[in-house]
């Protein structure tokens, strides 16, 4: 089987990315295969080769709504036409519609992780002989990845149910834990393991302290007006990033938009495929944007509020330089910001108290608990409102519990309260040692590219001449001028942060806490 040539017909690509072939090779004689390929390391093309080389339908577990549409449609205008994907972005009759369809007549199948918890989608799939069950951004398995996915956690159930197919999990994120992670909850007992350099090396790295959060907003602005675009900026607040992005328009600055969670399903695909075709030089944005988004041209990302781990990090700026072309990221720091991530990881799982509360009731009014009812669940969360994070994580523990420990009743309810908030302080506090290790790059003087290396058990550094600021870095060279692209607003382009800063004389708004 020649692969160059399916490549080149399929693909209209004269040649493999690093690690692409030996990765495609392997699931094509059936393997299963675990791959780390870095951000942009061409990740899709893995499973839609290999898709075109097997029998069977290619199921593809995609974890973002968004990012399923946008392959979807990348794939259907390179010619692909046997392609779907069911999520809950279908309405009702496009639900029912392809649910008493024949779904052979795709080869390539989208779904989130939260569809295969369906009984009716899983009897529809068990139907097909699924010849490639691909799990995407497969770091997300893991509760020590950056994005703890309780149903990602029951892939491994799924696959089984649908008779066990070679799998392929992909992801750019790795430490050797979750690797592990990753090979548990998939049951993947010998996969070929094909792990590549996570590096970036067109990607140079900044960190940038500033004095307070109106400095920090005042050298945005300036970055914004020297950088040539596109590029991102994340945020940790939904509030933060449309405040920032209305301020940034207000100052003159054209092609601006945010996203977040908080959008409609609409406004997000909307926003998204604006930015991909080209339509916005900036998007301020939290971390519901970005996974998995495949533009090439993103010059740079800036983080305007750090994420709690460099699993994250490493993710988001890797959105930039997918061509290859000279990009970079600039992390801004200020210590009126110091406390975020701390409330973030403390507000990402429930408090004990409502825990207790909650568990007490269940007990309380439903008797012994064997099974967490819908009923019982719907009921609960009438009384105790929270948000569905909150209410997935303890659904999954207190499911968790019982498998392991049999049916919670009044007698063993003070265990089973236990054993959750238990696990919570637990994953607090790893939650805080990452954070920990992330604060500490933010403030090392060391290589920053070797240090995310290391961090990743990596210890092969090569010479990256734009590297870090810490290595040396010219910024000039990644500011607009004629010979390194231009852009129609530059307005404020030889300000410098001081100086707009007197013009300007904005209030001090201070950032949410
Ligand atoms: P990721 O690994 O981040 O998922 P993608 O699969 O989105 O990366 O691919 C990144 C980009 O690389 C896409 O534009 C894709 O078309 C391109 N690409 C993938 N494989 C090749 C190749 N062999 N030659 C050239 N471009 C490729
Ligand atoms: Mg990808």
């Amino acid at each position: 089987m020649n692969l160059e040539q399916v490549l080149k017909s399929k693909f209209g690509f004269r040649s493999f990315k690093a690690g692409q072939k030996e990765i495609i090779h392997d699931v094509a004689l059936g393997n299963d295969v675990l791959a780390l390929l870095p951000t942009g390391g061409g990740k899709s093309l893995c499973y839609q080769l290999s898709g075109y080389l097997l029998q069977g339908t290619v199921l593809i577990v995609s974890p973002l709504l968004s990012l399923m549409e946008d392959q979807v449609q990348q794939m259907k205008s390179n010619g692909e036409k046997r392609v779907v994907a069911i999520n809950s972005f279908l309405n009702y009759q496009e639900k029912e519609k392809l649910l008493s369809s024949d779904l052979n007549i795709y080869k390539f199948i989208f779904i989130s992780p939260e569809m295969l918890q369906v009984k009716r989608w899983i009897i529809k799939l068990q139907k097909l002989s699924v010849g490639l069950f691909v799990v995407d951004e497969a770091h997300c398995v893991s509760q020590w990845g950056h994005d703890f996915r309780t149903d990602y956690l029951k892939l491994g159930k799924v696959k089984k149910v649908l008779g066990s197919p070679p799998c392929l999990a992909l992801t750019a994120t790795a430490t050797k834990t979750v690797i592990e992670d990753i090979k548990n909850y998939l049951l993947l007992t010998s996969p070929n393991e094909h792990i590549n350099s996570i590096d970036r090396p067109n990607i140079a790295l900044k960190v940038e302290k500033l004095k307070n959060n109106q400095e920090k907003r005042m050298r945005l602005l300036e970055l914004l007006s020297q950088f040539p675009s596109p590029g991102m900026v994340y945020f940790s607040s939904r509030v933060k990033a449309e405040e920032i992005a209305l301020f940034l328009e207000e100052q003159g600055l054209e092609g601006v938009a945010f996203y977040h969670a908080g959008l409609t399903a609409d406004q997000r695909i909307l926003i998204q495929q604006q930015f991909l075709l080209g339509q916005l030089n900036v998007i301020c944005c939290t971390s519901a944007f970005g996974m998995g988004i495949n533009k090439a041209n993103v010059r740079f990302v800036i983080h305007y509020h750090q994420p709690t781990q460099l699993e994250a990090y490493v993710q988001e700026i890797g959105r930039a330089g997918r061509d290859g072309e000279k990009s970079i990221a600039v992390l801004l720091k200020s210590d009126e910001d110091s406390m975020l991530p701390h409330l973030l990881i403390e507000g990402e799982l429930p408090e004990s108290v409502w825990v207790t509360a909650v568990m007490n009731e269940m007990v309380e009014k439903w008797g012994t608990i064997s099974t967490l009812t819908e009923e019982i669940w719907n009921d609960l969360a009438l009384r105790f409102p929270n948000n569905e994070v909150q209410w997935r994580y303890l659904s999954y523990q207190i499911t968790y519990y019982i498998e392991h420990n049999g049916p919670i009743s009044k007698i063993n309810l003070k265990s089973g309260v236990s054993f959750v908030i238990n696990q919570i302080e637990k994953r607090t506090a790893a939650k805080m040692t990452k954070l920990q290790s992330f604060e500490e790059w933010t403030q090392s003087k060391a290589c920053r590219r070797k240090a995310i290396l290391g961090y990743f058990g990596e210890s092969k550094v090569s010479l990256v001449e734009n590297c870090c600021d810490n290595c040396g870095i010219s910024l000039e060279e990644y500011v607009l001028s004629p010979s390194n692209g231009s852009r129609k607003d530059d307005k404020a382009n030889s300000l410098s942060w001081e100086r707009l800063l007197e013009k300007i004389l904005v209030q001090d708004i201070h950032d949410e806490k």
